[in-house]
C-alpha cells in the first residue's frame, strides 16, 4: 500500500453495560467491552449472535436499553451518527453511481465543508491504491475496486473509529483473501481504530489483533487470535474457531504440572496450565492437526496420550491435507488431520488405528460438559 501523511491517532472504544433489547426480543443482555486505540478488532460470531446490533448501537444508528458507549472517553450515547467520530464500511458499498469515484470519496467531505475534499479525496484514494482510478464511475470498476472506493470514502474524514460489517462479504474468495490482507496494512498504516465484525473466524484470526467471540449476545471469549486457537474456553469457541476433538471425564490425578482425566477407561492427560479447571467433571480437547495416526499399536512414552484400538470410518482428501474419521469404542469420533505426503494415505478406510497426540497440546475447558 501506498504510504502517505494519513496517520491520525483513533480512539478507544468502551461499552459498559450494554443491553439491548428490541420488542420481544434480547439481542444483548448485558455487554461490556473495551478495545484500545489504535487496535484491529474482531467481533467474531455466528449469524443472529448479535455483532450487526452491537456494530449498529456504536454507529449511533440504535439506542442501548441500558449502558453507556464510550469514545476516546467521551460519553457518546444519547448522540446521532453523524455527531460520532465514527464511520461504518458495509458490505454493499453504496457508493453513488452518477459520480466519478473521487466525487464519491470527496462527497462527505464538501457536505461538511471540511478542508479542501479533492485534495483530501486523493490521499484516501492513495491509501487504497486507486488514485488513477479517480476519475472513473463505480460501474467502471471491479468489485474489489469498488469496496476499496468505499473504504476511501470511509477514511477520508478521518474517523477515530472505523466500523466495518462484513465488508468483504461481496468478493469472492481469492479476492477477499487478497483484500484481508490490504486492509490489515491500511490499518497499520493510519492507526486507526478498526472495529470489524464478521462471522468467517479465518478472516477474524488473519486481521485483527484482538478477536471476541460472541455468542448468542455474550462475549464467551476474547484475545490474540493464536491464544483463542491454542486454548479455548468454552465447548463453543472451541469449536466455532477451527475444529476440536472434545473429550468429557471426571479428573481422576491431578499434580502440579498436569491433570488427568478418565474417558471411558482412557487416562488423557492435560497440562495444568492449559487446563481452565481441575477437579469435577470436564471437559478436555485437542485440535485435529496435533494428532498422529498409527496404523500399529505404538510404544508411546510419558509425555504422550493414546487413544485406540479404532477405526477409521471415513478419510477425506483436501490438497495439502487429509482428513480422518477415527471411531474409538466409549471415546466416540476423533478427527484427524495429516499433512499429505508422497507416499499417500497413512490409512484406508476400515483400518484398525490408535491415535496419539503430546500432551502439551491438549487444554481443558471452563464450561460446564453438556
Ligand atoms: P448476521 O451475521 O446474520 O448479520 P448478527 O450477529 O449481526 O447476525 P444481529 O443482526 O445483531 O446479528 O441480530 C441479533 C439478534 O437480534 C437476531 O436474533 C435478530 O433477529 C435480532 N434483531 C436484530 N434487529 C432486530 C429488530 N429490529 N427487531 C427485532 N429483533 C431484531
Amino acid at each position: 500500500m501506498a504510504s502517505g501523511t494519513f496517520a491520525e491517532s483513533g480512539a478507544d472504544l468502551e461499552l459498559v453495560g450494554i443491553q439491548k433489547r428490541f420488542p420481544g426480543f434480547t439481542a444483548i443482555e448485558h455487554l461490556d467491552l473495551t478495545i484500545p486505540a489504535g487496535s484491529f478488532f474482531a467481533l467474531l460470531g455466528p449469524s443472529g449472535c448479535g455483532k450487526t446490533t452491537t456494530l449498529r448501537l456504536v454507529a449511533g444508528l440504535e439506542d442501548p436499553s441500558a449502558g453507556r458507549i464510550l469514545i476516546g472517553g467521551k460519553d457518546v450515547t444519547g448522540q446521532k451518527p453523524y455527531q460520532r467520530p465514527v464511520n461504518t464500511v458495509f458490505q454493499s458499498y453504496a457508493l453513488f453511481p452518477h459520480m466519478t469515484v473521487l466525487e464519491n470519496v470527496a462527497f462527505g467531505l464538501r457536505r461538511r465543508k471540511i478542508g479542501d475534499p479533492v485534495a483530501k479525496a486523493h490521499e484516501a484514494l492513495r491509501l487504497v491504491e486507486l488514485d488513477h482510478l479517480a476519475s472513473r464511475r463505480p460501474v467502471q470498476l471491479s468489485g474489489g475496486q469498488q469496496q476499496r472506493v468505499a473504504l476511501a470514502r470511509a477514511l477520508v474524514n478521518r474517523p477515530a473509529l472505523l466500523l466495518l460489517d462484513e465488508p468483504l462479504g461481496a468478493l469472492d474468495l481469492k479476492l477477499r483473501r487478497q483484500m484481508q490482507l490490504e486492509l490489515k496494512t491500511i490499518q497499520e498504516e493510519v492507526g486507526l481504530t478498526f472495529l470489524h465484525v464478521t462471522h468467517d473466524q479465518e478472516e477474524a484470526m488473519t486481521m485483527a489483533d484482538t478477536v471476541a467471540v460472541m455468542n448468542k449476545g455474550q462475549i464467551e471469549q476474547m484475545g490474540a487470535p493464536e491464544q483463542l486457537y491454542e486454548l479455548p474456553k468454552t465447548t463453543f469457541v472451541a469449536n466455532f474457531l477451527g475444529q476440536s476433538n472434545l473429550f468429557v471425564g471426571p479428573v481422576v490425578g491431578n499434580t502440579s504440572t498436569s491433570i488427568a482425566v478418565d474417558v471411558a477407561g482412557t487416562r488423557i492427560v492435560v497440562p495444568t496450565a492449559r487446563a481452565h479447571r481441575h477437579a469435577g467433571e470436564i471437559t478436555v480437547g485437542v485440535r485435529p492437526e496435533k494428532l498422529s495416526l498409527h496404523t500399529e499399536a505404538p510404544v508411546i512414552d510419558s509425555g504422550r496420550n493414546l487413544l485406540g484400538p479404532g477405526r477409521v470410518v471415513d478419510v477425506s482428501f483436501s490438497g495439502v491435507s487429509t482428513q480422518y474419521l477415527v471411531e474409538v469404542a466409549g471415546v466416540g469420533s476423533v478427527i484427524v488431520f495429516a499433512q499429505n505426503m508422497a507416499f499417500g494415505p497413512v490409512a484406508h478406510e476400515g483400518a484398525e488405528v490408535w491415535v496419539s497426540w503430546n500432551i502439551d497440546h491438549g487444554f481443558g475447558l471452563d464450561d460446564d460438559p453438556a
